[in-house]
């Protein structure tokens, strides 16, 4: 196997919004930065969203100049389809083993044009939009993706050549494979980010097997612009809901689950969503039903009461169980605290207000600690959230606790800022 080696200040592992935040705040600063990023685009969750909240800036507005800022940064330089494999010290220095994974087209010689995507008779489910839609086995990821190239994806090709004719730049190369990048630093930023509760994982909600109920990011896909079908329809047969309903806490505050924390953001991203079902479905009823409303931020409040002020309905009630009946409508039986009564409300739809657990675990490549649900530990975590117990590694964003976008991008400058102050001290300025 071939490898390539690469001399920097600092890696940044991770392409969402905090890992480009500390990549452009080191950047800024005249260290020499590469980005990582597993999959084959950076943007993170983030540019799967809406709009943010409490302000409902569009999600993809903020983020794809972030993206191409980053990719254009004469002092980043941006590894895409690549995997850290191990971190060794030597000299003082840290040193990480890359994987670099085959895209099976040369990013020398595409261009995004997409003539293979539209040529491609192979449809499969599109992980963008969390299945809801197909794409083709070779494809742009998505519209803003950075870097524009295709990927292709070789389990589920069919080698028929179809997009390596149509190709007009003959980037297509189904003999590419993998190769290693040898890249020596002098400081890590760990924004490996965070992955949803899991759909399915709640038996008595259904266990991700009801034809309507759905997840908040996918509901995230259904109301963003670029979504799957340009409006909020019923997955299970396309029909546009009269009834929404959200269940809070399904996914955070859960012993059966091992998520016994509060994840942070569902209760505003649920208020923000049901604000533009709102918009969007003017005649719809929408509910939801919650423990309690925890809306702790700047401004988070009053968007809570902007929302009751629009008549979504607020219903303090544990959620204990969802069937679905015989017209595939979700049926909810709910304890209703204040009336003190057990019920059973029909919706048309519901949204699984699913919490925030770790993307994966650093420890075996990285030898940080990680707590008691797996986010990276910080030694002093009131006075210094962003150090790890490994000096000249620093970790961010919501690798390292349930976060919301305006704490992550903080956090993400102050892990920056940890990495600059480590460098300055082991390089003596640069
Ligand atoms: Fe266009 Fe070829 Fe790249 Fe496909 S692989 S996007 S056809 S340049
Ligand atoms: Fe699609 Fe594979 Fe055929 Fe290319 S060779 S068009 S990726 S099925």
């Amino acid at each position: 196997m071939d490898i390539n080696k690469i001399k920097a200040d600092a890696l940044v592992v991770g392409g969402g919004i905090a890992g480009m935040q500390s990549a452009l705040d080191l950047a800024d600063q005249g260290y020499q930065v590469v980005l990582v990023e597993k999959d084959p685009s950076i943007g993170g969750k983030m540019i799967q969203l809406s709009k943010v909240f409490p302000t409902l800036d569009c999600c993809s507005c903020i983020t794809t100049p972030k993206m191409s800022a980053v990719a254009n940064h004469a002092n980043i330089q941006t590894l895409t389809y690549c995997e850290v494999q191990s971190i060794d010290n030597a000299d003082g220095h840290f040193v990480a083993q890359i994987l670099k994974k085959p895209r099976y087209v040369d990013e020398d010689d595409c261009t995004g044009c997409r003539q293979c995507e539209y040529v491609c008779p192979i449809d499969v489910p599109s992980v963008f939009d969390l299945n809801m839609t197909a794409r083709r086995a070779i494809r742009v990821p998505f519209s803003t993706a950075v870097p524009q190239l295709a990927v292709l994806d070789i389990e589920n090709c069919i080698l028929c050549g179809k997009c390596a004719r149509a190709c007009p730049a003959d980037a297509v190369d189904f003999t590419q494979t993998a190769y290693e990048i040898e890249l020596e630093v002098d400081a890590i930023v760990l924004a490996t980010g965070f992955e949803t509760t899991p759909i399915d994982a709640k038996k008595e909600y259904g266990a991700g097997n009801l034809h309507n109920v759905i997840d908040g990011l996918m509901m995230e896909r259904l109301l963003a612009p670029t979504g799957p079908y340009a409006r909020v329809l019923r997955p299970g047969d396309g029909k546009e809901p009269e009834s929404i309903a959200y269940v809070q806490c399904a996914g955070s505050r859960d012993e059966t689950l091992g998520v016994e924390y509060c994840s942070r953001v569902c209760c505003m991203y649920a208020i923000k969503q049901a604000m533009l079902i709102a918009g969007a479905l003017p005649m719809a009823d929408i509910t939801l039903y919650y423990m309690d409303i925890r809306a702790f931020g700047k401004g988070y409040d009053q968007f809570y009461q902007n929302a009751q002020a629009m008549g979504i309905e607020f219903v303090k009630g544990k959620v204990a169980k969802i069937t679905e009946d015989e017209n595939q409508n979700p049926v909810v039986r709910v304890e209703l605290i204040d009336e003190g009564q057990v019920v059973e409300r029909t919706h048309d739809m519901i949204v699984l207000s699913v919490g925030m657990v770790p993307q994966y675990n650093p420890g075996s490549v990285y030898s940080v600690g990680v707590g008691e649900y797996g986010f990276i530990k910080s030694p002093a975590p009131n006075i210094s959230s962003t150090e790890t117990n490994r000096s000249g590694i620093f970790a961010t964003g919501a690798a390292t606790a349930p976060m919301d976008i305006v704490d992550s991008i903080a956090s993400a400058s102050a892990a920056a800022s940890g990495a600059a102050a480590h460098l300055e001290a082991v390089q003596g300025g640069n």
